[in-house]
């Protein structure tokens, strides 16, 4: 099942509620309506609602239980368009263009339902990387700490790691937020947690926070590299790629990004990173994603809206 590459395709694939709930549920149960209860196959749909009810025995089952779905009240073919931008645009969309785009009513909705997509953009723990990868670490600030001095004295940047496989076109990426550069705590757990450990070999700068990984039996390649800029953008292209695309995507589509919400939007970075090659397949792939992934209930995102 092919998700709209344009938005010409969208509206002729999505014209109406009625279109999206088919899709969706095609893609959901590819082989048609099964009932839980008495394994009948045959179904009505009750227009009303996102329900199938069994023609047998009248249990009813709805499309989106269980999924982020879960009892949305915003319409499936504004859910659709979201996927369509955040999966066809290479900067993705903010809250306030999707609002727009999208004729929502409050920002707030716009801003609900882009949180609840980005987090089913998780990595996969199980897909470990492996070859010869890069790990390094970059600062993020927010722009309102811009001018005030000291920030990193102060806590107020956010210390990030990378890891990403040298491999064109299909390496993969994996981001966390760090505490610090120590080994114990922070960079250790984190590169040994995202590497294939026998069959890796992690390229670092000099850092010493990277230095006991050869320890822990990991093949390390440890360059120190002085201060010319050029020659580490040489010796490490990738790491450096993905840390200037993560900052001018933060910068320019969602004007900084607090820390609160960093994790979901490395995630959404990630993911689009690890699917660049994919682009046909980016919008199923994330639809897969809401409909493997756990509710969201609202009070919990609500909850981070206010605080
Ligand atoms: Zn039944």
């Amino acid at each position: 099942m092919e998700f709209p590459m344009t938005l010409h395709a969208f509206h002729e694939a999505f014209p109406d509620e009625t279109s999206c709930w088919f899709w969706l549920r095609r893609m959901r149960w590819p082989k048609g309506f099964r009932c839980p209860r008495c394994g009948g196959t045959t179904s009505y749909r009750l227009a009303r609602r996102d329900l199938d009810q069994c023609q047998d025995c009248g249990y009813q089952v709805s499309l989106t239980a269980g999924t982020v779905l879960h009892k949305t009240r915003v319409p499936l073919r504004t859910w659709l368009l979201a996927v369509f931008f955040v999966a066809r645009h290479k900067q993705s969309i903010s809250a306030l263009q999707l609002q727009r785009d999208a004729g929502l009513g409050s920002y707030k909705t716009a801003w609900l339902l882009l949180h609840k997509l980005r987090a089913v953009l998780g990595p996969d723990p199980s897909a470990l990387l492996s070859g010869l990868v890069e790990a390094d670490e970059t600062y993020l600030g927010a722009p309102h700490e811009k001018g005030r001095r000291g920030g990193r004295a102060h806590g107020l940047k956010t210390l990030i790691g990378a890891v990403v496989e040298r491999r064109q076109g299909k390496g993969h990426l994996r981001l966390d937020i760090l505490d610090s550069h120590t080994f114990e705590n922070d960079l250790g757990p984190f590169v040994r947690g995202v590497i294939e450990g026998r069959c890796t070999t992690v390229r670092t700068d000099g850092l010493d926070g990277y230095r006991p990984l050869a320890a822990a039996g990991i093949e390390h390649q440890r360059i120190v590299q002085g201060t010319d800029r050029s020659r580490s953008v040489k010796l490490f292209p990738w790491s450096h790629a993905v840390f200037s695309n993560l900052k001018s995507w933060l910068r320019g589509t969602y004007h900084g990004v607090s820390r609160k919400y960093l994790p979901r939007y490395l995630d959404e970075f990630s993911f689009r990173f690890n699917n660049r090659g994919n682009e046909s397949a980016i919008g199923t792939a994330i639809l897969g994603r809401v409909f493997s992934s756990p509710p969201l209930p609202y009070y919990r995102l609500e909850a981070e809206l206010r605080g």
